[in-house]
This record gives structure tokens, sequence and C-alpha cells, in this order.
């Protein structure tokens, strides 16, 4: 359904310098694929899904959407909107119309329907995103996850063959990010065509049935979300998708800032969308420091988030220490709150590691 032949976008500054953004991309693809598009920041990934869209349009190259080549001279725009829907990082709403209108809009204006038709469709949709309740309001007045949800209802309004998300939950907040993602994978399961530029990676791994790594402007490889996942062939795949986010702190006396200490741990968590795990981790790093391991110091505690699994690790690493600190009794009272408790020598010191 669309071929994307050696694909490239030059960026030109005023000064006169140039940067390529799009190397030479090149893919396929057919329709019922859902695509997620991942990968390090800057490398391409908005630039590729505005260039299939036209919004910025590519500097070298072809894509040939149903037989067309759209960059050619004089192929209509509004030909594509109909074809392709976009849903933005920031919604994008217009919010002097409400929410039902912002669904009617394009329907009425573009493919000329009838507005009781547009209404009694625009309703279906808002329904189907779990947004009925609020066709009358104003996007204003709507939370971050419910503004997505009408965005994409605008977008599946003008019966797309295909959407195109760019960091669908990128703006939103934490708790809101699975509300989004639901829909979404909605639309999957009834065959949307679908290229999603997300962080989120355990979501690109469930919903996807194709995987594109981004690297330095190219498809640096592009399998099946197992085969990215689990097996990368490459090492800049590998790499990114094994990345583990971490954060250490040098425990090293009695003015040890502990309450900066919590307040990073709290960030960490919101940074990485792992909010629901914040209270536990709390008290767990409490009930360390100020019970279990009290008289250990100097220490290091440290908070890892792995992308892969989604596994959240504390550890607690005293230095020169050969055996554990720990007791059965100090044990029973971890044990209710983390999933694993592991105990380890290293070459530094003892490890305590907890799965939170
Ligand atoms: P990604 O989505 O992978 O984070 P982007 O496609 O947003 O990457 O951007 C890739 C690179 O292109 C970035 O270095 C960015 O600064 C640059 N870039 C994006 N838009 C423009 C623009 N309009 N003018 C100049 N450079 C741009």
């Amino acid at each position: 359904m669309i071929t994307i032949s050696h694909l490239s976008k030059t960026y030109y500054d005023p000064d006169g310098t140039t940067f390529q953004v799009l190397k030479d991309v090149n893919c396929e693809i057919k329709p019922g694929e859902v695509i997620c598009i991942i990968g390090p920041s800057g490398t391409g990934k908005s630039t590729f899904l505005r260039a299939i869209n036209l919004l910025d349009p590519p500097t070298g190259g072809s894509i040939i959407v149903d037989g067309e080549n759209i960059l050619a001279k004089g192929y209509p725009v509004h030909k594509l909107r109909r074809k392709m829907g976009m849903v933005f990082q920031n919604f994008n709403l217009f919010d002097h119309m409400t929410v039902l209108e912002n669904v009617m809009y394009a329907p009425c204006k573009i493919l000329k329907e009838d507005i009781e038709k547009a209404r009694e469709e625009g309703l279906a949709l808002l329904r189907k995103v779990g947004m009925v309740e609020k066709a009358d309001v104003y996007p204003s007045s709507l939370s971050g996850g419910q503004k997505q949800r009408v965005a994409i209802a605008r977008a599946l309004a003008m019966h797309p063959e295909a959407i195109l998300f760019d960091e669908p939950t990128s703006a939103l907040d934490p708790t809101m990010v699975g509300e989004v993602l639901s829909v979404i994978r909605q639309l999957a399961k009834e065959g949307m065509t679908m290229l999603i530029v997300t962080h989120e990676m355990k979501f690109a791994r469930d919903v996807s049935t194709r995987i594109f790594f981004m690297y330095e402007g190219v498809i640096h490889e592009d399998g099946t979300p197992q085969q990215i996942f689990e097996n990368p062939h490459r090492s800049a795949t590998k790499a990114f998708v094994q990345r583990i986010r971490k954060q250490v702190f040098e425990v090293d006396g009695p003015d040890f800032d502990f309450l900066g200490m919590y307040t990073a741990i709290n960030l960490f968590c919101i940074k990485y969308n792992i909010s629901d795990k914040y209270k536990r981790a709390e008290t767990l790093v409490k009930l360390m420091m100020d019970d279990i391991m009290a008289a250990y110091r100097p220490m290091t505690v440290r908070i890892t988030q792995s992308e892969l699994s989604s596994d959240t690790h504390l550890d607690f690493m005293v230095q020169g220490m050969e055996n554990t600190p720990l007791n059965d009794a100090q044990r029973g009272q971890l044990a209710p709150l983390c999933q694993q408790i592991i105990e380890e020598p290293t070459t530094r010191g003892f490890r305590i590691k907890l799965l939170v």
C-alpha cells in the first residue's frame, strides 16, 4: 500500500549550513500492519512521519501510495489527507469547537458529508473512544488523555486507510497513558494500518506487527517485535532496546540528604512512567535506611528501570562487606513489599537487590 524509496530530508539553515535528517529511508508498508518506530531522540522519527503525510515534504526519494507517487508535482494533497490520518503529541484540537464539532469538522468540510450523518458517525466514534459523554464540551475542560482520545476519533472520522501517530502519549501525565494506548490497541485489533512513533517500549512490543528501529536518519533495523527486542542483529539496536535507566546515590554519612534522595526517586518514577511503584519504592528505601541497614555506611543505593522487561530494581551495596547483612526477620519485613530479594557478593562488596 505504501512504498518508500530513498527518502531523504535535508534542512538548510539561513547561514548556509545543511543538516541531513533523513538519509536513505526505504520500506514497504502493507495494509493491516502496525509498525512502531523506535530509536534515540533526534534520529528523524518525527521527520519521517511528517514526510509521509506531506506536512514537511522530503527533499528526495519517492513515496508511492496506492500506486501514485505523492511527491510528484501536482499530486493533490487533499487526496492524501483522506487516506492518512495523523495524531499529534499535542492533540491539535480546535479549541473554539466542541468535542463533537471537532470530530464532525473534516467529514463535513472535506468529504461534504450530510450534517446529520456526520453527527451520528461522530457520536459513534466518540462512543468508541469512551468520550461520548463529553460530546458537547470544549476541549479546554478535558484532561490530556481525553483530548488525545478525541483526536483519535477525529482522525477516524475521515475513514482513513492508515493513521500516523507522532508520540501520542509523550505529552501526557503518566496516569493517562494507559487510556490512550488501550484505544490504539483496540484499533490494532480491528486491523487498522498504523505507524506509531513511540517511546513506550512495552507497548511497542505488545501492539506492533513490525518494528522500525531508526538510527542516524535511516531504518537501521526492521523486524518483528520479538526479533528486535529479543534478538537484535545490530549493535546500535541492541544498545537501545537493552538500555537501563538508573540513578545512583552515595549514602556517605549522617549528613546525607535523605529527603533529596526520596524526591529524586519520586521524580525518577514519574519520568519513566512507573508512578505506581513509587510508594512501594519509597517504603522499601525507608525501611532499609532507617531500620535494616542503619548501621552500614557508606553505602551505594541505586534505582534502575529496564525498558525491555519493565523491571524496577532497588539495590543497596555495602562496600567491603562479604556476607549478607540480612537476617530472617528482616527478610520477612521486606518480602510483602517486593517481588524478589537477591543477596549477592560482588567484587566491591555485598549487594542486596530488591525487585519492586
Ligand atoms: P526524532 O523524532 O527521532 O526525535 P526529529 O525527526 O524530530 O527526530 O528530528 C531529527 C533532527 O532534525 C533533530 O536534530 C532536529 O533538530 C532536526 N530538525 C527537525 N525539524 C527541523 C527543522 N524544521 N529545521 C531544522 N532542523 C530540524
